[in-house]
């Protein structure tokens, strides 16, 4: 079975889900966010915050923001060093300081999103994700019986969350599980090696080969 067949079998599992199950999980585990900004900052180590955006996600943000491309979204960074390389997906764009550049802080400390009716799918979602291969991180400890919904670490766990929040947390899971699924099928298909010269740097998503600026090669 070659990678497309299996990654769209995975999707055809991730299709058929039940969100009622999924929500049950959920409801089960507690959720709610306490806007502590962990899950949009810079890690502890130092490392940026890596966030992977995919295409119509970063147009969905350039048209929200009136932004371009490269202040929406960055070449994901595995696979590039400073001579550059080739990478696959993007990630949200941070700031010096490695901050989601989306991110925004009140005086007291308040974490907030400033473009939260927008954000991607991997934002609307966390600290849930689902253990399907072909998805992407962040995975965490499995939180079902059947070791598919995984929560990554996060103290807004165990909080209360109503029946219609987990319902609608568990929609949105599997539009992302089918979404990241979907998108690797299709940068599969359109994958073809490159080879940058030296300082520049190439990356592929779903629509084909692109430069840092989002423009197609
Ligand atoms: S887009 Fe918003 S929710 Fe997502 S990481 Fe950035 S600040 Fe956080």
């Amino acid at each position: 079975m070659d990678d497309r067949q299996a990654l769209a079998d995975e999707r055809d599992r991730a299709r058929a889900l039940s969100t009622a199950e999924l929500a049950d999980a959920i409801e089960a585990i507690g959720f709610s966010c306490t806007r502590c900004g962990a899950c949009c900052t810079a890690h502890d180590d130092g490392e940026d915050h890596t966030a992977t955006v995919f295409p119509e996600e970063v147009r969905t943000l350039q048209e929200t923001t009136e932004d371009s491309w490269n202040d929406v979204a960055r070449p994901m960074p595995y696979g590039v060093s400073e001579t550059g390389g080739e990478t696959f997906e993007w990630a949200l764009q941070t700031t010096g300081c490695g901050d989601c550049a989306f991110y925004t802080e009140d005086a007291d400390g308040t974490g907030g999103c400033t473009v939260h009716e927008d954000r991607p799918l991997i934002c609307q979602t966390y600290p849930f994700s689902l253990a399907l291969s072909g998805t992407s991180q962040p995975l965490g400890e499995p939180v079902d019986s059947d070791g598919l919904l995984r929560a990554h670490d996060c103290e807004g766990l165990g909080r209360s969350i109503d029946r219609d929040k987990a319902l609608d947390l568990a929609a949105t899971l599997k539009e992302r599980a089918i979404t990241e699924l979907t998108e690797a099928i299709e940068l599969l298909e359109r994958y073809e090696r490159a080879d940058p010269p030296d300082g520049s740097v190439v990356v592929h998503d779903s629509e084909g080969a692109k430069r840092p600026d989002g423009s197609k090669i």
